[in-house]
């Protein structure tokens, strides 16, 4: 049954299908209503009712019903019962498949008689000891296995869940609440103690333990037992003894005892009677919505957790189970109406069918020993094998270091030529090879990457030179500052804040950099000094106002100092020697790089990708420029040709029989051609208007993306390396200030630009513009709040303890 699936995903073997077996058992009476209970053969059981006279409308009332079930237990012995009912499906649980057995009927009619048994008379014990001596005998039966068997006992009462087997004593359900969870092994009680029995004795002891459990917890709830439904589940697990088969089967058999059927409001139930019997009712009739769910096989879905007994149930109902039921009813002609709704909840219960199918598990642990043997085993074919060939140096265990650097050079050595031939000894080997391929690689080109970083990276500002050479690559504009490279790659920016042409600066550059203090500037012209260095200098002048203008040199010395060893020459690329640390600020186009790729990666892809369109929408517009100035070409040579045309005819004077003109095939091909052209060149016309247009706009958004790039950039630098110690305090996580926004000490002490810059840097920071500060404000004090609540909490509950 497709719909069931879900209950256990564990279950290989399908079996056939098969239907509940539905048996009624009859409760031995002096009194039995022979007029109206008749048994046809031992499976059917007809009813007789007597026209009531006394009735109103007596014509369309039914007087007579048959049941035909899987067997009718009339004067029974509680042995005939077991071996009726569930002899079978215990013996199929130790071959995986899972069991479920119930009892369902009137209160009295006999169903804690049928299954549990009159526990002090050993002839009269009910289906649950003999399901466990019966599985305790089998198990004797198969050497060949170890088999373990665990029970538990589930009550539920008024929708609540009790242990009877719990070790603890008896608390109430507040206490330890037990909850039904599903998983894909099935569903199973989270909180239910399960108990392993290693013989048939303890078996019994744990029955009887939870019998007078029940019975002390009826007492002590004031609870009728009758008025609640208890589960005894046996687990078995069945592992072959031979150590090879990795496969194990697990079971459960699932014994239920249901509460009372009789209807409500016969008895005027009121307050917790009331209370019980709709719960009961309610358990009992969300059961029957469930039964007849799964007897209808066009449905999709079964209602299992209307309530705890049928979601507690939900992989013991119906699908892969063995099923049995027994009604039971009186045989007393007043409880007639209780027997006939007993018999129609049974006859509806026989419609379901099931399928049966074992619960195959597989054992993680005995399989990778399997395995390992296999590998041992295969491991000495080889040898044989090898030996036979010749090739008796060769290994096949994983590779150690040494061995992998080997490869590694011979890899080296096979690119740079000096090797001609990697020898192939292994399939190991060969994956290793391939491997170190991929490894000098990426070296490879991660050194190509750095060289080309450090070209860019190290131009001295005073090597004018140099300067101009990057000026013809395209690097730097005339006033010094970086341009995006026209092909939409990447663009550098080691001399950003070289200033050729002091004062014709473009005010949207007017960041704090290319303010230098002139002496820093008359430092620079006279020092050895790389680009990145003064860059760095410039920057930290700006945020240390203490500085005098004299200090420079001193100032870049003690910068060199606490940032790098000393010993090194000044003018020594630091990459080169320390990999940046967090506390070195690294150069501006280095921590440019990082920033791109970081904080920066969002816009840099959106201004990558919308340099990518403009330059596809520029070739396109010229692409058709070229089309339409071939159309153009083409229109010229074909009128020339009309014209051509008609001046012969001219000339022919041809005119046909009523004076109109005779236009040759020749002259009406090149007029319709004609005609074709220039409607190919007013669409081509269009399409470079629109094309321009779209160009325009492009252009415009790739300069506010390169333009909030480098802004952003400057704040990002100047906050990451720059900030005095205590602005960065209130810069880390759990300050109501994010990274990106500043505090409000440092607004105050910025300039009118700056003012400008701060509300700038607030809607580019945060995504959704400085309105959302209150809202990221709110979260970080609620996410604050919730953290104290949540150590107070945990102070109080460890103080209570
Ligand atoms: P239920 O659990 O359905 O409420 P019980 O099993 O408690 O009913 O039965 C009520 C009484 O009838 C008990 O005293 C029980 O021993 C007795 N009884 C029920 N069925 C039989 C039976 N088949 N043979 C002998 N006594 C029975
Ligand atoms: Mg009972």
């Amino acid at each position: 049954m497709m719909r069931h699936k879900n209950t256990n995903k564990h279950f290989t073997r399908m079996g056939t299908r098969k239907k509940v077996h539905a048996f009624v058992r009859v409760k031995p009476t002096d009194d039995f209503a022979h007029e109206m209970i008749r048994y046809r053969d031992d499976k059917t059981i007809d009813i007789h009712l007597e026209r009531d006279t006394r009735r109103g409308v007596i014509n369309n009332q039914q007087t007579d019903w048959s049941f035909k079930l899987d067997g009718v237990l009339h004067d029974a012995s509680q042995d005939l019962v077991y071996e009726t009912v569930a002899k079978d499906v215990v013996s199929q649980a130790l071959n995986g498949y899972n069991g479920t057995i119930m009892c369902y009927g009137q209160t009295g009619a006999g169903k804690t008689y049928t299954m549990m048994g009159a526990t002090e008379n050993y002839k009269h014990r009910g289906i649950l000891p003999r399901a466990l001596q019966q599985v305790f005998r089998m198990i004797e039966e198969r050497p060949t296995h170890a088999i373990t068997v665990r029970v538990s006992y589930l009550e539920i009462y008024n929708e609540s869940l009790f242990d009877l087997l719990s070790t603890l004593p008896y608390v109430g359900p507040s206490v330890t609440p037990m909850t039904i969870v599903e998983n894909s092994q099935g569903v199973f009680i989270k909180g239910l103690s399960v108990h392993l029995t290693s013989q048939e004795e303890d078996a019994f002891s744990l029955l009887f333990e939870g019998e007078t459990n029940r019975i002390i917890a009826s007492h002590a709830m004031n609870k009728n037992s009758s008025r609640s439904h208890s589960i005894f589940t046996i687990y078995v697990e069945a592992h072959s003894r031979t150590l090879s088969d990795e496969k194990y089967v697990t079971s459960k058999i699932n014994l239920v005892d249901l509460a009372g059927s009789e209807r409500l409001g016969k008895s005027g139930s009121e307050g917790r009677v009331l209370k019980e019997a709709t719960y009961i009712n309610k358990s009992l009739s969300f059961l029957e919505q469930a039964i007849i769910a799964l007897g209808d096989q066009k449905r999709e879905h079964i209602p299992f957790r209307q309530c705890k007994l049928t979601h507690a149930l939900k992989d013991s109902l119906g699908g892969n189970c063995n099923m049995a039921l027994v009604t039971n009813i009186y045989g007393e002609a007043a409880q007639l109406e209780e027997t006939l709704s007993s018999l129609r909840f049974a006859s509806r219960m026989k419609l379901v069918t099931t399928e049966p199918a074992i619960n195959e598990k597989c054992d993680a642990e005995r399989m990778v020993k399997n395995l390992e043997k296999e590998l041992a085993l295969l491991k000495q074919e080889l040898a044989v094998h090898d030996s036979l060939a010749n090739r008796t140096h060769v290994n096949y265990d994983p590779m150690d270091e040494i061995q992998i650097a080997e490869i590694n050079s011979q890899v080296r050595r096979y690119l740079e030529g000096t090797l001609d031939e990697i020898d192939i000894i292994n399939l190991r080997q060969i994956q290793e090879v391939f491997n170190q391929f991929r490894v000098v690689l990426s070296q490879q080109e991660q050194e190509v990457e750095s060289s080309l970083r450090r070209k860019y990276t190290l131009i001295d500002k005073n090597d004018l030179a140099a300067i101009s050479a990057v000026q013809k690559a395209g690097l730097v504009d005339a006033d010094g500052h970086l341009v995006g490279e026209p092909d939409g790659q990447s663009f550098g920016f080691g001399v950003a804040s070289f200033t050729a042409k002091a004062g014709k600066k473009p005010k949207s550059r007017k960041t704090m950099k290319e303010q230098p203090s002139s002496s820093a500037r008359k430092e620079g012209a006279s020092s050895p000094v790389s680009g990145k260095d003064l860059d760095i200098f410039t920057s930290k002048t700006q945020l240390t106002p203490s500085s005098k203008d004299g200090d420079v040199k001193d100032m870049l010395l003690r910068d060199r100092e606490t940032s790098y060893n000393e010993t090194l020459p000044l003018d020594t690329p630091k990459e080169e020697l320390h990999p940046p640390r967090p506390s070195t600020p690294p150069s501006r186009p280095v921590a440019f790089e990082d920033f791109k790729s970081e904080r920066g990666s969002e816009i840099n892809r959106i201004f990558k990708e919308n340099k990518c369109i403009l330059n596809e929408r520029r070739k396109r517009a010229s692409e058709t420029t070229q089309r339409i100035n071939a159309i153009k070409k083409e229109i010229d040579i074909t009128k020339e040709a009309l014209n051509f045309q008609k001046s012969l005819r001219e000339k022919q004077g041809e005119y046909d029989h009523k004076g109109l003109m005779i236009i040759d095939e020749e002259e009406f091909l090149l007029l319709l051609k004609l005609k074709d052209l220039k409607k190919q060149y007013r669409t081509e016309y269009q399409d470079l208007r629109d094309l321009r247009a779209e160009i325009q706009y492009c252009q415009r958004l790739v300069d506010q993306c390169r333009h909030r790039l480098l802004t952003e950039f400057d704040i990002w630098y100047n906050e990451s390396f720059f900030i005095p110690e205590d602005m960065q305090a209130a810069l880390k996580p759990g300050s109501s200030i994010r990274p990106g926004m500043l505090p409000v000490s440092r607004i105050v002490s910025l300039g009118e630009d700056d003012q400008d810059k701060f509300s700038q840097l607030q809607q580019t920071m945060l995504p959704e513009g400085p309105d959302s500060i209150s809202f990221y404000n709110a979260k970080v004090k609620t996410e604050q709040k919730h953290n104290y609540l949540k150590t107070t909490m945990g102070l109080q509950q460890a103080h209570r303890k």
